[in-house]
């Protein structure tokens, strides 16, 4: 079957106008490519849980605060459609800027609560371009579920948060992280990464995992902070951007996971920044 790319916004909504008529449930996978198993969790995710399915692949300008970061991600769109072929998705949306941000667009989603802290912090403007083009997509795809990674857990509360706010009538599904053998996080800046970096970078996934098992046997947080911040170091991370233990709910700092927590963590490595985050059980 040849991928079914749907390039402009007119196309796609002629397709949802009959998908609605016929009373389907529209699924959308936004993405921005690079496809792995991560993203293909939650193609299937939607598969099972909607009659149509529309993935979505944009780079999204507004998401990167720094034009290195966008010219490098990687675009492997044959590869793509490569991928989802099994899947049969409905729809392959893979817009240019123009069906996403037209001349003249002049409106800025922004949520204010819970992006002041660990990628919000570091990265301005990134969850302000995320809340737009979510926006952007819901309203044109008009779907009835969009599916995120608890992968980026900031991103799926801010998503949520949108929804939820400007009565996007949407049911946001957060779907769990999918992880290499080693436990490195799937994540398409992984194929940034030189073999070398690529073995050096499962230590965060480890790491965190040492944190969790101590924080399970009642240790503070702030007692495994300095040492864990220290093991990345020694592990050839440069910078740590953020290494917090922070509540599910609001994104408050925690001490000890007394209320559903999970454990975040940002840090670069040979020039790539990796994130990942891994649910805490509730103790103490
Ligand atoms: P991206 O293409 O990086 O913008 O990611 C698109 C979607 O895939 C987002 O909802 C991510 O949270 C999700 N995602 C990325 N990596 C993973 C992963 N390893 N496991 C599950 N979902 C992921």
């Amino acid at each position: 079957m040849t991928a079914p790319f749907v390039r402009t916004l007119a196309e796609l909504r002629r397709a949802t106008r009959d998908w609605h008529r016929s009373d389907d449930t529209i699924g959308v996978v936004p993405t921005m490519g690079a496809l792995h198993d991560g993203h293909l969790s939650l193609v299937a995710a939607a598969k099972a849980a909607c009659d149509r399915v529309i993935v979505t692949i944009f780079v999204n300008p507004r998401q990167f605060n720094q034009v290195s970061d966008l010219d490098n991600y990687p675009r492997t769109e044959t590869e793509d459609a490569r991928k989802l072929a099994r899947f049969e998705v409905d729809a392959i949306y893979v817009p240019d800027v123009s069906q996403i941000y037209p001349d003249g667009f002049a409106t800025n989603v922004s949520v204010g609560a819970m992006t002041d802290v660990l990628c919000g912090a570091h990265r301005p403007g990134h969850f302000d371009g995320v809340a737009t083009v979510v926006t952007k997509l819901f309203t044109q795809t008009s779907a009835d579920k969009a599916f995120f990674g608890e992968k980026d857990f900031q991103q799926l509360m801010v998503v949520r948060r949108v929804a939820r706010d400007l009565d996007l009538p949407v049911d946001v599904v957060g779907c769990p992280t999918i992880r290499e053998e080693d436990g490195l996080a799937m994540s398409s800046r992984n194929l940034l990464l030189s073999d070398r970096a690529r073995i050096k970078a499962q230590r965060l996934h480890e790491i965190m995992q040492q944190v969790a098992d101590s924080l399970r046997q009642g240790a503070e947080f702030s007692a495994l902070q300095a040492e864990a911040m220290a093991s990345l170091d020694a592990a050839g991370f440069t910078d740590i951007d953020y290494f917090e233990l922070r509540s599910c709910a609001t994104l408050s700092l925690l001490e000890r996971p007394t209320e559903p927590a999970r454990l975040f963590a940002a840090a670069w490595l040979a020039g790539v920044r990796l994130i990942d985050n891994i649910d805490i059980p509730v103790s103490g």
